[in-house]
Formats: structure tokens, sequence, C-alpha cells
């Protein structure tokens, strides 16, 4: 009966759009008690938009976003995706590097040109004006992410970028918890958007500001204390997470690599569909056994 039972499984979570990679993947849902959900592009839309450009004292806004936008335009996150969007046509850049949960670095109009974290800027000993820390802090108490950007060894302002909740991100939340699972935000956002993002869908639990490499050490840890851990991402940045969870839901709409690396894929990227998706193992799982 087990093939059987199986089949009807996986069938029936292709109507509901949810593709399961093989029968093992559903073996360990049932002890599943704790489920990670990324925030950029999961638990929000992902589809960031540029909502404020805030140069320094004595800086032209307008060659703020243009020389950012460059840099944004070899870049492909969301974010770089949100300034670039707003510039038009980019100018030139070379000797692109990006730096994975940080930020990128080119040369532009014969500049150096940093866009990401303040932290990023602070790492290379660069100057910062203590009127582009104050205006990022006050963007990100806004619970916008705030993404500095500079030249020549100095800070010249700040590009405020957001995104918004999925519609049915909270009600996903809400679901996961009547199957008796703990939620927990996940991001390498900073701590107060975070905070802002988790209140809005009802998430009490938040690990931010978690580079993309540490964040597989972070469903390591939870599972090394006892938890059996599901994880829902959609990035480049969460596919050694997704492979190291229990279980590994991936977002249809994220990356191949991301998809690659889940056990179940939610095709709408719904996350409501993840609640269905472990409430139908469950279930099959009881059939088989
Ligand atoms: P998440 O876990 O929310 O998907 P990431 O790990 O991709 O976030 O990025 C973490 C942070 O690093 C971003 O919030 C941003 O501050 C910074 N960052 C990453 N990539 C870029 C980029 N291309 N341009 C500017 N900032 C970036
Ligand atoms: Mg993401």
């Amino acid at each position: 009966a087990t093939p059987t039972a199986l089949l009807v499984g996986t069938g029936r979570g292709a109507q509901l759009g949810i593709l399961i990679k093989g029968p093992e993947a559903l073996e360990s849902t049932r002890r599943v008690d704790t489920v990670v959900l990324d925030k950029t592009g999961t638990v929000t839309s992902g589809r960031m938009a540029l909502a404020a450009i805030r140069p320094a004292p004595g800086q032209d806004p307008d060659e703020l976003l243009q020389l950012a936008a460059a840099v944004e335009a070899a870049s492909e996150h969301p974010i770089a995706e949100a300034i670039a969007a707003e510039a038009g046509d980019p100018l030139a850049v070379r000797d692109f590097t990006s730096f994975a949960g940080l930020g990128v670095r080119g040369e532009a109009a014969g500049k150096t040109v940093l866009v990401g974290r303040l932290a990023l800027l602070e790492r290379e000993g660069w100057t910062i004006p203590a009127e582009v820390a104050a205006t990022a802090d006050e963007q990100e108490a806004a619970g916008r992410t705030a993404i500095v950007a500079g030249w020549d060894g100095q800070a010249r302002g700040v590009l405020a970028v957001a995104d918004a909740v999925k519609p049915t991100s909270r009600d996903a939340v809400t679901g996961l918890r009547r199957l008796g699972l703990t939620p927990i935000l996940l991001t390498g956002d900073n701590e107060r958007v975070a905070r802002a993002v988790a209140a809005e869908v009802g998430i009490d639990e938040v690990i931010a500001e978690v580079l993309p490499a540490e964040k597989v050490a972070v469903i390591e840890r939870l599972q090394k204390s006892g938890k059996v851990v599901a994880m829902a991402g959609d990035g480049v940045n969460d596919a050694a997470a997704l492979a190291q969870a229990d279980l590994g839901l991936a977002m249809g709409t994220g990356t191949d690599v991301a998809i690659e690396s889940a056990d179940l894929t939610l095709v709408r990227g719904d996350l409501t569909v993840a609640v269905d998706a472990i409430r139908l193992s469950r279930r099959t799982l009881r059939i088989i056994q």
C-alpha cells in the first residue's frame, strides 16, 4: 500500500500547487516543530522599491542615485533592481565585486563606488559623516532598509528601499501555529526591519543580520538544540539552509538553486500552501504507517 499512498500524496500535492521531490521528502514532516521563514521574497514580495533618496549635506541627489545605480545594474539582488530601475540608463561600470549579504563595489565615472550596508563601508575603512549614519538610523526606524552609497573613500548618502509583506503571509503564520509549529523569521536585513515585518505577520522570534553563509549554521544550531526544522526560502543565499533543514520548502517564484536544494516547491510562492504541504504530508504518512 505504501507506493499507492505516496502517489496519492504527491498527486494531491500537485493539485494544491506543491511539487514534491521524492517520497523521502515527506518522512520528517511529522516531527517538524519549528519553521524558519526567510524574509525577503518569502514572507515579503521581494519586489523592492526605492522609498527615499537622502544625500549627505553638499551632495547632489541625482549623482548619488546615478553612481549607486551604475554599480547596482550589475547585481541581481532585489535591492539592486529597485535602485537601478529608478535611474534609467546606467553609467558604465568596471571591476564589479559583490559582497554577499553586504553590498557591491565597482568603478563608475572614474570613481570607486561602494553601495550596501553601513557595515560594509565601515569595514572598508571609509569615512562615514555623522549625518549619513543618522539618516540610515532614521530610515531603519521607519522599517526601511537603509542602503548607504559612497565613493572615493566617503559615504555620500542613503537610498532607502522597502517591499511589502505578501497578502497571504499573515494567514500562513496563523496556520503554522495551529499545526503546533513555532515560526522564526530569518534574514540578512537589519534587526528593526525584521522586527517590523515579524510584527506584521505575527512572528515573535527574529534572527536578523545573518550573513548568507551563516544561514545554514542557524539551522544546524536549532537542530542541535533538539528542534526538527522546516525552512522556507527563495534565494541563492537560502540554498544551503534549505538543504540542511529537515524539510526544505522553496518558493516556485525563487531562484533555481533554491528549488534544487529543497524537498518541496510551493509553485506560486504562497506560504499558506506551506501549511497545506505540512498538513498533507502528515496525512499521507498516517496512511502509510
Ligand atoms: P535577505 O536574507 O533578507 O534575503 P541578503 O542576505 O540578500 O538579505 O542581504 C542582506 C543585506 O545586505 C541587505 O539588506 C542589504 O543591506 C545588503 N545587500 C545585499 N546585497 C546588496 C546589493 N546588491 N546592494 C546593496 N545592498 C545589498
Ligand atoms: Mg529571500
